[in-house]
C-alpha cells in the first residue's frame, strides 16, 4: 500500500460525496415543487413563508384571485387576493424542513 494509492482513494471519495450532495439538492428541489404545488392563476411554484403556515405565490406579475362582492345595493367592491395555501401542522413541519435553506 503506497501513499499515492491512499491519496487517490480519498480524492475519489471526495468527488463521489460532492456528486451525492448535488443529487440530494436536486431531490430537495423536486420535493419542494411537489410539496408546494403551483399557483392556480399563473402556474408558478408557491413559496413558503418561514415561521408561518402559509405558502404563497411570489410571482410579481401574478394577477391573483379577483373577488367581487356587493357593498350595499349598487356599489361593487373588487378585492384582489394573493394566491396562497394554508398548511396544517404536519405540512408546516414538512415545509420548514424542505425550505430551511431556501431563504
Ligand atoms: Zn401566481
Amino acid at each position: 500500500m503506497s501513499m499515492n494509492e491512499n491519496g487517490r482513494k480519498s480524492q475519489d471519495q471526495k468527488t463521489f460525496k460532492n456528486k451525492k450532495n448535488t443529487n440530494r439538492e436536486e431531490q430537495r428541489e423536486k420535493s419542494r415543487r411537489k410539496f408546494a404545488g403551483t399557483c392556480r392563476m399563473c402556474g408558478s411554484v408557491l413559496s413558503y413563508i418561514s415561521g408561518t403556515n402559509v405558502m404563497v405565490c411570489k410571482n410579481p406579475s401574478c394577477k391573483g384571485i379577483v373577488k367581487k362582492r356587493r357593498n350595499g345595493d349598487e356599489e361593487t367592491v373588487t378585492e384582489v387576493l394573493p394566491v396562497f395555501r394554508c398548511l396544517d401542522e404536519k405540512g408546516m413541519e414538512i415545509a420548514s424542513n424542505l425550505f430551511a435553506e431556501a431563504e
